[in-house]
């Protein structure tokens, strides 16, 4: 985000029991290894209703942890979104497997169930369920595959705590379930990540993997007064501090709240765009499951995307577009064999006409009406063809406005 920017897309909420909870952590003896990352792993844990939470320094750690505990190697295939925050397919592309990219449903943005059958081959080993914009995948659909095709079932969930599928949370429904509180995400510890799983040999193998694949910590060996250890595995230095730890289990509290906020702001924003008839449509939200609005993305009916991108980003409105296909990016052209020839015509054709518009608890109704205030007053414009914009300056030439009149 500029400086200009007055409403951003995300916005971290902050209180002063936050801010206690770290400060009680940095008075305390353990700053790291201690009691408030098993606090925070037992928190979420409690909250999906799972048996087993594993802490990480990113979600993009936890994903790589998740991918090891599946025993994902050289030679495999991982079956993902190509509409994903590239740290999804990057974990793959970790442990030396390939990444297949799934086109998506036109609606949802959800990975679409029968293009995942079609890239089943001999070497598939799991699946990546990627909640987007905080909508559960059809997990029971996707489970039934999964078992037809002995695979597992993972899910990045990073984009869906607060949310339910039939009644039950995202990671019940998958062999593991990995999360990230980056601070866009519904509940923050500045960097940090978890994943969640019923399966207590992977929670072994990730905690290990998190700590340089030694089999005690330090804690662990001061307790037992002992020195000893074992690097059974090769393992990195993943590990969630208590400081972060704390952050993420004081804002667990408040999760709820936020999530109904959340909720509330999208139906607003759903009933407003209606009401004032905008050229916008809302992705659908699919009956049997909640969503928890990490995102709020509307598909543009006729106006050019990247136009009326720039034309809210300088007023200050922070829009964002949530993703291009993983496998278009350079380093994925260059390096990835299965990105080149990847081809998922409804990704490719959705993603020009998304735009994610704000949304976070503590978001006003006048900021709402602004943001939609001046998507109509852009539509207006755009309807008499008198756009005041230096089209030269911002690289569209009067071609692609015309092009977006038709
Ligand atoms: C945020 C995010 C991640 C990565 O999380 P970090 O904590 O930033 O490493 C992975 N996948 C998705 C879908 C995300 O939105």
């Amino acid at each position: 985000m500029n400086s200009k920017t007055v409403i951003p897309y995300s916005r971290q909420s902050i209180d002063r029991d936050d801010i206690q909870a770290v400060s009680d952590v940095m008075q305390s003896p353990w700053l790291t290894t201690g009691p408030a990352v098993v606090e925070f792993e037992a928190a979420i844990a409690e909250y999906v209703n799972m048996d087993f939470a594993v802490s990480f320094s990113s979600g993009t750690a936890a994903l790589h942890g998740m991918m090891h505990a599946a025993g994902i190697q050289p030679g495999d295939e991982v079956i993902v979104p190509a509409i994903t925050f590239v740290a999804t397919s990057n974990a793959v592309l970790f442990q030396g497997a390939t990444p297949i990219f799934a086109d998506v449903d036109p609606d949802t943005l959800l990975i679409d169930i029968q293009d995942v059958e079609r890239k089943v081959t001999s070497n598939t080993r799991a699946i990546i369920a990627v909640d987007y914009a905080g909508q559960p995948c059809d997990y029971a659909q996707l489970r039934r595959l999964c078992q037809k095709h002995d695979l597992l079932l993972l899910s990045d969930s990073s984009h869906s705590l607060g949310a339910m599928y039939q009644g039950r949370p995202v990671p019940c429904w998958a062999d593991m379930a990995s999360y990230s509180f980056h601070p866009v995400k519904s509940i923050t510890s500045a960097e940090g990540g978890m994943v969640v799983t019923q399966h207590s040999n992977f929670s072994q193998r990730m905690k290990a993997f998190r700590g340089h694949g030694i089999d005690m910590s330090f804690r662990e060996r001061s307790d037992a007064g002992q020195w000893q250890y074992k690097m059974e595995s090769l393992g990195y230095n993943y590990r969630l501090s208590d400081i972060h730890a704390a952050l993420g289990n004081s804002q667990l509290k408040k999760l709820d709240r936020w999530t109904e906020a959340r909720t509330e702001i999208a139906h607003t924003y759903q009933c407003k765009i209606i009401q004032r008839g905008l050229a916008l449509q809302a992705l659908s939200c699919l009956p049997d499951r909640t969503h928890s609005f990490h995102l709020f993305v509307v598909k543009l009916l006729s106006a050019n995307r990247d136009l009326m991108f720039r034309y809210l980003r300088n007023l200050g409105i922070g829009v964002n577009v949530h993703y291009e296909p993983v496998y278009r990016h350079p380093y994925y052209q260059d390096n990835v064999p299965s990105a080149r020839h990847s081809n998922c015509p409804q990704a490719e054709r959705s993603i020009e006409v998304v735009l994610s518009l704000p949304i976070f608890p503590g978001m006003t109704d006048r900021e709402l009406n602004y943001v939609l205030d001046n998507i109509a007053r852009y539509q207006e414009q755009m309807e008499t063809c008198a756009v005041s914009l230096n089209t030269k300056e911002i690289g569209f030439g009067i071609g692609s406005l015309a092009k977006a009149r038709a």
